[in-house]
């Protein structure tokens, strides 16, 4: 088979192809990289570091598994022996692990194959992925926009075509918002469900490691793939993960909440439209709307700021150039030592971030800001589990608006924050979520709805996921004057 006809297919489809013998792992891993999507990375830029040669060895060790030969993009914050580890940070330029992370090794294990490291926001902080060191990914739909962040690179990867699945990391929606901006199913876990050992960690009781993929049936296949306990990471949860195995079994009976109060002002007509949309489809398909108003939205921002710097002005305190990370030169003066090596290896979000959470910390402060967001943290979570008492899911935006254009939030910290009033909540609280795309808005711009369920909620959410790409497969065939509307246009 040549790269233009396994470009682009699903990753189950494309390992079938592998284990059957119609094309060599090593066909299916360059088919993103030689064919058609070659053009776009040069343009997209969603790729920090790539390697032909580790392509290549991890192709040969992959003829066979569940995902024998499947190209998958790395974020760039999760560890891989055969390709550097930056976090997209001068602090960590040139480090390569001598070890991968365990969502890494299980991926090898079932014969996926890294493809490369996903641009990221530096350490993960950012909703637009254009602070990573090494310059902006932009948005495939639309060059002059950002593809979301932190995980943009991944996402924006996916989008184009250049591998059918990558991972991510998500501490409060910077796996659901990216996948919300290009396009594609994006599955924040339950808290504890996918191994945190060699993430390296931001927000630690926030983050969890996220799965992109161009459809939920391939999203499920790495999901069980990779989640389970791991006796390397104390905070992943010992008993077995829930079974996906049913992602594909409809959404008849479902109930899903519609608070429709989070979208009464400041999220964009085009969002609440392509909300309609899919609760539209979801009870075609069978399920219940359920209305009813839901608060969260309205402090977990502050409480999410809170928490999140506190974390890593904590985890972040080990790159001061002598334990870890980029060292400059300061003769045997140890504070200039430390202070030149974190002035000059970490950008300006991630110091504005230190410094709130130093804040945060500090005698004096931390009863009154570290607790009281700690007893917001424990509300939001009660508030989460009365609304699953009256529904299986949730279903609302993934974020307010579409994607935006490049720089328009650089200037204004705030701005760029309230990117993730929708998406935060779900990592205060620990539980599962997921965007999927609908159709397009007017203009071709991507557009996304995203899906909350209760712990261990996966199976239900990417039903509804599949549920909605039926639908939306059907839509398409309806319209069939456009081309594809998977399909990036540029512009
Ligand atoms: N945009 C959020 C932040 O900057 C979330 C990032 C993330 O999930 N890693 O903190």
């Amino acid at each position: 088979m040549s790269a233009r006809e396994l470009w682009r297919l699903p990753a189950r489809a494309l390992a079938t192809a592998v284990r059957a013998g119609e094309c060599t792992a090593l066909e299916a891993v360059s088919a993103g990289w030689d064919g058609p999507a070659a053009l776009w990375e040069r343009d997209v830029h969603a790729i920090a570091h790539s390697d032909p040669g580790a392509r290549a060895a991890g192709a040969g060790a992959a003829p066979s598994g569940p995902l024998a030969g499947v190209p998958v993009v790395v974020k760039d914050n999760l560890c891989t022996h055969d390709h550097p580890t930056t976090c997209c940070s001068r602090m960590l330029d040139g480090y390569q692990p001598p070890y991968d992370a365990t969502v890494v090794q299980r991926l090898r294990e079932a014969g996926g194959v890294v493809s490369g490291k996903g641009n990221m926001d530096e350490f993960a902080m950012g909703s637009s992925t254009e602070f990573s060191c090494y310059g902006p990914t932009r948005n495939p739909y639309d060059l002059a926009r950002v593809p979301g962040g932190s995980s943009g690179g991944p996402a924006a990867a996916v989008a184009y075509g250049l591998a059918p699945l990558a991972l991510g990391s998500d501490t409060g929606g910077s796996v659901r918002q990216p996948a919300a901006f290009c396009g594609v199913v994006g599955l924040k876990p339950t808290y504890g469900r996918l191994s945190r050992y060699g993430l390296v960690a931001f927000a630690s009781s926030l983050d969890q490691v996220g799965i992109f993929g161009r459809h939920a049936g391939d999203v499920a296949l790495l999901y069980a793939l990779l989640a389970g306990p791991d006796p390397l990471d104390a905070t992943s949860r010992a008993s077995l993960p829930p079974d996906v195995s049913g992602w594909d079994g409809g959404v008849e009976g479902l109930r899903f909440g519609w608070p429709a109060n989070l979208w009464r002002e400041g999220v964009e007509a085009e969002v609440v439209a392509g909300l309609e949309e899919a609760a539209a489809w979801l009870e075609r398909a069978g399920a219940r709307r359920v209305p009813f108003d839901f608060l969260p939205g309205e402090y977990a921002v502050a409480t999410y700021y809170l928490v999140a710097t506190a974390e890593a002005s904590s985890n972040l305190a080990r790159f001061d150039g002598v334990r870890y990370g980029h060292r400059d030169p300061a003769g045997h003066d140890l504070h200039a030592l430390y202070t030149r090596s974190r002035s000059a290896g970490f950008g300006a979000e991630v110091q504005r971030r230190i410094l709130l959470g130093t804040y945060a910390l500090s005698a004096g402060y931390y009863e009154e800001v570290y607790l009281t967001a700690q007893r917001a943290r424990a509300r939001i979570r009660r508030e989460y589990e009365a609304a699953f008492s009256r529904c299986d899911l949730l279903l609302m935006p993934a974020a307010p608006t579409l994607p935006f254009r490049l720089g328009e939030k650089l200037d204004d910290p705030l701005a760029m924050y309230l990117s993730d009033i929708f998406t935060l909540g779900a990592n205060l609280a620990g539980i599962p979520g997921l965007s999927a795309p609908v159709t397009p808005a007017a203009g071709g711009l991507p557009r996304a709805v995203q899906l909350l369920g209760p712990d261990d909620g996966e199976a239900l959410l990417l039903r509804a996921a599949r549920a909605l790409e039926v639908r939306g497969e059907r839509a398409r065939l309806d319209r069939s004057h456009e081309v594809e509307f998977a399909w990036p246009t540029k512009r």
